[in-house]
């Protein structure tokens, strides 16, 4: 008997978002403030969802924030993550204002809370670091 095992999906930094994984890569969080508007932002689009701009700037963040909302994964959608069942997905508000998803480490799912204070972690995969999250307490 063989056990398939299947390497979990990684983003592939490439465009106007590199910056972000590049600074991950050294432990520091990278946000975008708009240069029009000042709306601070991830960088999950070039263009400035409150005012059209694609004028921006680079600044880094603190890494600290709160609970916003949270999912307990029970059920299997990828089979990379099955010996990660059940996982946890947050969505962290930074201190900066901008919405971070992504996954509390190091504390069982029963243990969540909204407004739980956290800080960014980046855990290196073959050749790129995620950010992650775990409480500050
Ligand atoms: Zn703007």
């Amino acid at each position: 008997m063989t056990e398939e095992i299947v390497d979990k999906p990684l983003p592939s930094p490439s465009g106007f978002a590199e910056p972000f994984w590049e600074a991950g890569a050294e432990g520091r969080l990278l946000l975008i403030r708009c240069k029009s508007c000042n709306e601070s932002r991830v960088p999950s689009s070039e263009v400035c969802p409150n005012c059209l701009s694609v004028d921006f700037e680079w600044y880094e963040a603190s890494g600290l924030g709160v609970i916003y909302t949270y999912g307990v994964m029970h059920r299997l959608y990828h089979p990379a993550f099955e010996q990660d069942l059940p996982y946890n997905l947050v969505v962290v508000e930074l201190q900066e204002g901008p919405h971070l998803p992504g996954n509390i480490i190091g504390i069982e799912n029963d243990a969540l809370r909204v407004g739980m204070p956290v800080q960014v972690v980046w855990q290196k995969y073959s050749d790129i670091s995620i950010p992650r999250f775990q409480a500050t307490t």
